[in-house]
């Protein structure tokens, strides 16, 4: 049997926190990961929170009153992580997008206490290709839930580990299987993730994730709520986008309707607005048509991340699909015909990820109690990890990268500054992420300031900063002075992150939870 933590001290669970639709998975006595249903009794709880007088309600009925009161519900808010705030005021305030995850984490906490009891350890899942920023931003969220966060890991990891634990590579026979080379193609409401990963007995090493962050079930959605409502504006000269409340509703009925096309030929959309209305049928051809450049955008990121592996479509042994909208046939047949082989089937594409992370959950117990680690996860990061710096020559700014993408995590890199003047007492370093050449087209991470450099040094001395990327995809920065033992302290003010006052208060507002005896690190 599988058992990873049956005799585990404390329950913990695992979260997929998804754009559109989060799962809480817990492992159960046997150590088997069963996913848990929300108070409403569903496993997908949308990832939706409306914001009524005194109340926050998350879920089914948030995403219920889009269709009348579209601007009190932050819809997606996983979307807009990494910015300082969500893009539109809810209830007349403005909320960071953390604090929003933070809200939905909190019911999915309060719902799976009602089955498991009190706890507070959880693992949460985030799309390979997030950035630092946006790895911190959930983190925080986790922290503001009232969780103790054990661990981020990333969805397609978490898929691959759900799918190596149902075929028996995590059992003590499991040692000695054959190694394979899978891909994870996840194709979820809102971001798209695709990563190369092998499985070698009880190791799960990531070679190579690619992604956009801004591609998923939604703009499928999108492209049938344009095609009606040009059909309605072509009838009426009116356009019921313009309307927050018509366009939700319009959007709901064409989600159900991509769902009908998904197994049926056709499919009708209704629409009302300002008393008029139409009625639409669409073909799954018509669909797949006025859709096919999104999915070939997908099929050109798995090939740059295949070519990224250094890997041919004829290396992999899988393809694994995960996310509701690799229920499309159109991906299925896609992805048949690249690979020349058809994806597999074998795990949920709705809990793969959240059972994944359950699973993480009690292997984490397991080592923190002292026994080996059953697991090994060896990531990669998603983004160049670079500094600003200047072109001698030209002294115009550019990007220095210091870990290019694609490197195996955890790893860290040294890098000299040189002061430019003499007795110089302070320096910054501005820390970027992303492929361009140019700074300002890749994403702040922050800034490290070193506000008290040792007095007396020489214009030029070297000035040492070391940048360690941990495994779960977070950085760590440590200044040193070159031959002496001085470590420097710094300050990394991160790009539009919530300092650890902000943290505690929205802790107490959202969870009811005091901040924790210790402070968890930046
Ligand atoms: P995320 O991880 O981004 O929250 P999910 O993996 O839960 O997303 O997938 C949600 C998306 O899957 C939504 O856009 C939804 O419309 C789509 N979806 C779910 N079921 C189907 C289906 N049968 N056919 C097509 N799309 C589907
Ligand atoms: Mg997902």
């Amino acid at each position: 049997m599988n058992s990873m933590n049956s005799n585990s001290p404390m329950p913990a669970v695992g979260i997929d926190l998804g754009t559109t639709y989060s799962v809480v998975s817990a492992l159960d006595e046997q150590g088997i990961p069963r996913s848990l249903p929300n108070a409403e009794g569903e496993l997908l709880t949308p990832s939706a929170v409306l914001f009524e007088g005194e109340q926050v309600i998350v879920g089914r009925e948030a995403l219920k009153a889009m269709g009348g009161d579209a601007i009190h519900v932050a819809d997606c808010p996983k979307r807009y992580l990494g910015r300082r705030v969500y893009p539109r005021a809810l209830a007349g305030m403005e909320y960071p997008p953390e604090v929003l995850q933070a809200w939905i984490l909190n019911k999915l906490r309060l719902d799976s206490a009602q089955r498991l009891g009190k706890f507070r350890q959880v693992v949460i899942t985030v799309p390979a290709y997030f950035d630092e920023v946006r790895r911190k931003a959930t983190q925080d969220a986790g922290y503001m839930a009232g969780f103790d966060v054990l661990d981020i890991i990333n969805e397609p990891t978490a898929a691959a580990v759900a799918f190596g634990f149902q075929q028996g590579y995590l059992s003590e026979s499991g040692e000695a299987r054959k190694a394979q080379n899978l891909m994870v193609y996840d194709l979820g409401g809102g971001t798209f993730d695709v990563t190369v990963m092998r499985i070698e007995g009880s190791e799960f090493k990531t070679l190579a994730t690619d992604g956009d962050v801004h591609l998923g079930g939604r703009d499928w959605d999108q492209r049938m709520v344009d095609f009606v409502a040009e059909e309605f504006l072509r009838r009426y000269t009116k356009d019921l986008r313009d309307d927050p409340n018509s366009a939700a509703r319009v959007w709901r009925e064409c989600e159900e309707a991509k769902r009908t096309l998904s197994t049926r030929g056709k499919a009708t959309v209704a629409c009302d607005h300002e008393g008029d209305w139409v009625r639409t049928e669409i073909t799954r051809e018509q669909f797949e048509s006025m859709t096919q450049d999104l999915l070939d955008r997908t099929s050109l990121t798995c090939q740059e991340a295949l070519r990224a592996a250094g890997m041919d479509w004829g290396d992999l042994d899988r393809v694994l699909l995960v996310g509701g909208s690799t229920r499309m046939p159109q991906v299925r047949k896609m992805l048949a015909d690249l690979s020349g082989r058809e994806p597999d089937h074998g795990i949920s594409p709705d809990e793969a990820v959240a059972h994944g992370a359950a699973i993480r959950t009690g292997v984490l117990q397991s080592q923190f109690e002292g026994r080996p680690p059953k697991m090994k996860i060896q990531s990669v990061n998603s983004h160049s990890l670079g500094v600003v710096g200047r072109d001698r020559r030209t002294d115009r700014r550019r990007t220095a990268v210091l870990i290019p993408r694609n490197t195996p995590l955890p790893t860290s890199t040294k890098r000299l500054f040189r002061t430019h003047t003499e007795n110089q007492r302070s320096i910054l370093v501005q820390i970027i992420e992303g492929e361009n050449p140019n700074p300002d087209y890749c994403s702040p991470v922050g800034k490290c300031s070193v506000p008290a450099l040792p007095k007396g040094l020489k214009a030029g001395s070297p000035i040492q900063v070391e940048f360690d990327y941990a495994e779960n995809g977070r950085l760590k920065v440590q200044v040193t002075v070159p031959g002496t033992e001085i470590r420097l302290a710094h300050e990394l003010r991160r790009e539009n992150s919530l300092g650890q006052e902000q943290l505690d208060q929205f802790r107490r507002e959202i969870s009811g939870f005091p901040p924790p005896v210790i402070p968890l690190s930046s």
